[in-house]
């Protein structure tokens, strides 16, 4: 049971009056007898089902089914759209947690007498053969990323389906704030019919920092309802989820604490070990997929990051999802909502975005009321994150593994010699992009990041810095700075 106490739930069964026979079967079939708390509050405490609402509740406790439970039960209370139009829009940050939403939707309306469509647009896949299924469909209910939304949007065909809408969900929405998103989710709501035609306006995440009242001031009106499970004294992380951090000296070092750490978890919670190790960007976790699939080849690793195409992507959440065991990599594509059953562990190398992101993340493990464990690794300069965070509980490793991390470094160096150094290249590349955000915080300047930079290299067992394009170190405000070896790498390769 997701997120609590049994003896404190209430069963779904004494819904019956609110909710529909059939979406009550549904959710049976499921698997939900009990309400999770943020589904108890938003389907009993909403003034109506109608109401607009901005709910927080921690990650994993079934913030999907709180919102879609009582938009549907709207729409069926004499609220049905007619063939052909959208009635509840769901907006999301990725395309990964659309496709995990509309499932879970499909269930959910799954023994309704009258199959109610529910429909995706999200980028990375064919826009014709996407916006044919939508205008040939009866998309009841769509779940859309901002970006391919704003875009089919701008045929007037599509911008007809959204005059009967009833609902407008943000999931993640401050996910979708800093990623860039809020000119899409402003033009969008331009397009469809305004507020004031009485839509209803649902805001959803696990955290919600002050900057997403910009937005969510566009989809609920004053007097809208705040509905909260989480203490607002207490970090939005799940209470049950253990958090620890291993600092090393020097960015050589995190390959070698992660190899020994990963090792070490695994010898602890042998039984089905299944962990989600997050990395700073897609480049440089294809890297770090790369080698631990040469390191640890016992176990069965898998790689999500921004760089695959959309059907790897699909097709490894899916694997991953099912996977009794293995070792999934990951950049942010799948830090926010994605519900991947079981994962007892979650590492992150290197500094998370934001304290939120580091929030979120650890909440990929500890879903639905089971137990997990969250470990971050950092090297000195990245340590503050812990003391700026002290809301956080973040608590020292406590096993000794960073002693004597030298002695592995022979293994690692082997494991880097099976890496091809295009991958080296490009997340030497990714690391010095990154890592440019946050310079201050690192306590460094633009040469010492480059001398960090090349240390990551040599850690790679790269020979000398990879090349960089020059128009590539001007776009990352890196001109003339000591260190990099400036030239075009396809040059060197022929
Ligand atoms: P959140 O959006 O809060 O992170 P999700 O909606 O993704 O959480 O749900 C987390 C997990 O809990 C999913 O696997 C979901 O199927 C499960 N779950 C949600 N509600 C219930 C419930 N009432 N009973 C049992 N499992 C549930
Ligand atoms: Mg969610």
């Amino acid at each position: 049971m997701a997120g609590g106490d049994l003896k404190l739930a209430r069963p779904y069964a004494t819904l019956a009056g609110t909710l529909d026979k059939a979406l009550l079967e549904g959710l049976t079939k499921m698997g939900f007898e009990y309400m999770t708390p943020v589904q108890q509050k938003v389907l009993t405490e909403l003034p109506t089902l109608s109401s607009d609402c901005l709910v927080q509740a921690k990650t994993g406790t079934g913030k999907t089914a709180a919102f879609l439970l009582p938009t549907i039960q709207n729409l069926l209370q004499g609220n049905i759209p007619p063939r052909g139009k959208v009635g509840i829009l769901v907006l999301c940050p990725t395309r990964e947690l659309a496709l995990q939403i509309a499932k879970e939707c499909d269930q959910i309306t799954a023994c309704l007498p009258r199959k109610m469509e529910c429909h995706t647009a999200f980028g990375g896949t064919a826009r014709a053969s996407n916006l044919k299924k939508f205008l040939g469909g009866s998309p009841t209910i769509l779940v859309a990323t901002p970006g391919r939304l704003d875009d089919i949007l701008g045929e007037k065909e599509v911008r007809d389906r959204f005059d009967s809408i009833k609902t407008v969900v943000l999931d993640e929405a401050d996910r979708m704030l800093d990623q860039g998103f809020a000119p899409q989710i402003n033009s969008i709501l331009k397009r469809i019919p305004p507020k004031s035609d009485g839509w209803q306006g649902m805001c959803f995440s696990a955290t919600l920092p002050d900057r997403v009242n910009d937005v969510v001031k566009c989809v609920l009106f004053p007097g809208y309802t705040s509905l909260s499970t989480i203490d607002p004294n207490e970090a939005p992380t799940v209470a049950n989820v253990p958090q620890f951090s291993i600092t090393v000296p020097s960015i050589k070092q995190t390959f070698a604490a992660l190899y020994v750490l990963i090792q070490s978890e695994h010898k602890q919670n042998p039984k089905d070990f299944k962990a989600v190790v997050f990395g700073t960007t897609a480049n440089g976790v294809g890297l770090l997929y790369d080698l631990f699939q040469n390191l640890l080849p016992q176990f069965k690793t898998f790689e999500l990051h921004s760089r695959l195409s959309q059907t790897s992507r699909t097709k490894t959440t899916n694997q991953f999802k099912d996977a009794a065991s293995g070792i999934l990599f990951a950049s942010d594509v799948v830090g926010r909502g994605m519900d991947f059953p079981n994962v007892g562990l979650v590492i992150q190398l290197g500094l998370p975005s934001s304290t939120e992101q580091y929030i979120h993340r650890v909440g990929r493990t500890a879903r639905a009321g089971k137990d997990g464990r969250a470990v971050m690794v950092l090297f000195e300069n990245e340590a503050f994150f812990v003391n700026v965070n002290k809301t956080l509980p973040i608590k020292p490793y406590p096993a000794e593994i960073i002693s004597d991390l030298t002695q592995y470094n022979p293994t690692i160096e082997q494991g880097f010699m099976g890496v091809d150094e295009e991958a080296k290249a490009k997340a030497y590349q990714a690391f010095l992009g990154y890592n440019k955000t946050y310079l201050k915080k690192l306590r460094l300047d633009a040469k010492g990041l480059v001398q960090l930079a090349n240390q990551y290299a040599e850690a790679m067992g790269c020979p000398e810095p990879p090349l960089i394009e020059k128009r590539t170190v001007g776009k990352m405000g890196l001109k003339g700075v000591p260190g990099l070896r400036i030239g075009s790498r396809r040059e060197e390769a022929s």
